[in-house]
C-alpha cells in the first residue's frame, strides 16, 4: 500500500478540506487485526459542505451543460490518473478487506478505469435529444435526456472500488455531480480516487467524498439537496432507504443482497464444474454479492457432487492475500466474521453436515480467517440454505428433476445471480430463461460492463452497467412540438 493511511482531511469541491470537528475512526487490517491507518469522520456539516459543492457545481457553466464529448474527455482523463494509480488503489484494498490482490489487481485496480472509459465511450454515442414523430396529432416530440442532478452514491465494502465506480461513471458521463460515502471499513482507497481526480482536472464540486458509518449514510440520503441515491449494500439497509427515497419521491437504485444457485445438470462434468464454482461460488472469499452458493446438484449422484465440491473447497489456498497464490483471504471484519462463525454454527444445530471447513483454520490464529466450508444433508428450508452468509460458505441440497431443481432455485427471497453447468449450452440457456434473477451464467459468471446488472425480489430495484445503467442518472423531458402549418 503506497498511499498514505493516515488521513486528516476530506475531498470536497475539488480541494482537501479539513473536517468540522476533530474524530477519526480506525483502518484495522483483517490480515494482523492491527491497526494500518485512520480517516477523519463526517459530521452533518461536512455533508452539508459535500453536498453543497455538488449542488454548486450542477449549477456552474462547465458540468451538465458540457457536450458530451468535452464530458467524455474528463472521464477519460479521469481513467489515465486513476490507471496511474491502479497498483496503490488495488494494495490498499487489499490491506483494507482482505481481497485476494490478484482479483484486487483486476476488480479494484483495472476495472475502474475501463468503466470510465466504458461510459466515455457511450455518452460520446449517445444524442442528448431524439426526435419523434408525435402522436394522435400530427408534429414532433423532442425527447430530452437530462442529469437527475445530485447523486448520493452509498459503498459497501466488499469491492469498495469497482461498486463505488458503477455509480461514479454513469453519473459523472450523464452530467450528475456525486457525493460518495465509502463503507467505514473500506474508506481508504477513495482517497487514491480523490488523489486521481486532483490530477485529472475534474471540475470542483463534481466529485466529493465524505466517511461516516450509517448515522452518517442516513443523513447523506435524506438531505434535501440530493436527487437521487445510488445504495450497494445490505437488504435490510436497502428497505430502510427505499422507504426513505419513497417518502421523498427520490430517485434510488438498490443493489442489495443475494442467495443465488448454481444448478448442475445431469450432463455436467464434474472436474470442470467444480473448477468453476471455486469462482462462482468463493470469489473475494465468499463476500460477493452474486455468488451461487446454493448449490443444487441431481440426487442420483448426490454423494458424488459433495465429494468433489467439498474437496475444491479444501484445496483452495489460504493466507496472506498480498500472495499472489493466495484463493482466500481473511473476511473483511471481526464483526462479519463472527457473524459467519454463527451462521454455520446455526447450520450444525439444524442438522446440517459440514463435509469440509466448519470454523477458523487451526494454522491462522491471527486474522480474520474461517476456512471454505460445505454443508451437505439439509433441504431448502434450513437457515444456511435461505440467508446471505456472505463468507466461504456453500449448502449442497438434491433435486430430483429439472422443475424441481428450477423450483428450487426460484424458492428465495432473493434473485441477484446464479449458474447452471451442463454439456449443452442450449440446455443451460433454456434453465436461465426459467430462473427468476436479473443475471445468470451458463457454465462461468462473469460481469459485462455493456450489459445491465442487479437484482429481482429482495436482492434490489433498478440496474447499474450498460446504457440502462447510463439511463438511471438522467430524467427524459419531452418537448411537444406542433405540426408546421
Ligand atoms: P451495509 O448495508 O451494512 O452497508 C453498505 C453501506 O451502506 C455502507 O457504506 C454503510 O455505511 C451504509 N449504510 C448502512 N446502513 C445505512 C442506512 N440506513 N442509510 C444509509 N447508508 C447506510 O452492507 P455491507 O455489509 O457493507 O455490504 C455487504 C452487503 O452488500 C451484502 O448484503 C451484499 O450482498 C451486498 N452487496 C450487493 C451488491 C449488488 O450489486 N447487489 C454488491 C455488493 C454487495
Amino acid at each position: 500500500m503506497a498511499t498514505d493511511p493516515v488521513r486528516t482531511s476530506f475531498f470536497i469541491d475539488g480541494a482537501w478540506r479539513e473536517p468540522a470537528q476533530v474524530s477519526t475512526f480506525p483502518v484495522i487490517s483483517p490480515l494482523t487485526e492491527e491497526q494500518i491507518g485512520s480517516v477523519p469522520s463526517a459530521t452533518t456539516d461536512d455533508v452539508d459542505a459535500a453536498v453543497g459543492a455538488a449542488r454548486s457545481a450542477l449549477r456552474r457553466p462547465g458540468w451538465r451543460d458540457l457536450d458530451h464529448g468535452a464530458r467524455a474527455a474528463h472521464l477519460r482523463r479521469f481513467a489515465d490518473e486513476l490507471e496511474a494509480r491502479a497498483e496503490d488503489r488495488a494494495s490498499t484494498v487489499t490491506a483494507e478487506n482482505g481481497m485476494p490482490i490478484t482479483l484486487a489487481r483486476f476488480a479494484e485496480g483495472a476495472a475502474p478505469v475501463q468503466l470510465l472509459r466504458y461510459y466515455a465511450d457511450l455518452i460520446e454515442a449517445t444524442p442528448i435529444e431524439e426526435r419523434r414523430e408525435s402522436r394522435p396529432l400530427p408534429g414532433t416530440t423532442v425527447v430530452r435526456r437530462e442529469p437527475v442532478g445530485v447523486v448520493a452514491a452509498i459503498a459497501p465494502w466488499n469491492f469498495p472500488a469497482v461498486l463505488s465506480m458503477f455509480k461514479i461513471a454513469p453519473a459523472l458521463a450523464a452530467g450528475c455531480t456525486v457525493v460518495l460515502k465509502p463503507s467505514p471499513e473500506t474508506s481508504l482507497d477513495a482517497y487514491v480516487l480523490a488523489e486521481a481526480a486532483i490530477a485529472a482536472d475534474l471540475p470542483a464540486g463534481v466529485l466529493n467524498i465524505v466517511n461516516g458509518g450509517t448515522d452518517i449514510g442516513q443523513y447523506l440520503v435524506a438531505h434535501p439537496h440530493v436527487d437521487k441515491v445510488a445504495f450497494t449494500g445490505s437488504t435490510a439497509a436497502g428497505r430502510e432507504i427505499g422507504r426513505v427515497c419513497g417518502e421523498l419521491i427520490r430517485p434510488v437504485t438498490l443493489e442489495l443482497g443475494g442467495k443465488s444457485a448454481a444448478l448442475v445438470l445431469d450432463d455436467a462434468d464434474v472436474e470442470q464444474t467444480v473448477t468453476g464454482l471455486a469462482t462462482a461460488s468463493l470469489l473475494n472469499t465468499g463476500q460477493t454479492c452474486y455468488m451461487s452458493t446454493r448449490i443444487l446438484v441431481p440426487a442420483t449422484r448426490y454423494d458424488t457432487w459433495v465429494d468433489a465440491i467439498s474437496a475444491m473447497s479444501a484445496s483452495l489456498p489460504i493466507g496472506d492475500p498480498m500472495d499472489e497464490t493466495v484463493a482466500v483471504g481473511p473476511l473483511a471484519s471481526r464483526r462479519h466474521r463472527d457473524r459467519v462463525l454463527s451462521l454455520i454454527d446455526r447450520g450444525r444445530s439444524e442438522g446440517g453436515t459440514v463435509t469440509t471447513g466448519g470454523g477458523r483454520p487451526a494454522d491462522h490464529d491471527r486474522g480474520f480467517f474461517v476456512e471454505p466450508t460445505v454443508f451437505a444433508g439439509v433441504d431448502n428450508s434450513a437457515t444456511i440454505a435461505r440467508e446471505e452468509v456472505f463468507g466461504p460458505v456453500l449448502t449442497v441440497l438434491r433435486y430430483d428433476d429439472i422443475d424441481d431443481a428450477i423450483a428450487l432455485a426460484n424458492d428465495s427471497a432473493y434473485g441477484l445471480g446464479g449458474t447452471v453447468w451442463t454439456a449443452d449450452e442450449e440446455r443451460g440457456v433454456e434453465v436461465a430463461r426459467r430462473v427468476e434473477t436479473g443475471s445468470f451464467g451458463v457454465n462461468y459468471f462473469n460481469l459485462d460492463w455493456g450489459s445491465p446488472f442487479g437484482g429481482v425480489k429482495a436482492s434490489g430495484i433498478g440496474r447499474e452497467l450498460g446504457p440502462e445503467g447510463l439511463a438511471a442518472y438522467q430524467h427524459t423531458k419531452s418537448i411537444f412540438l406542433p405540426a408546421s402549418a
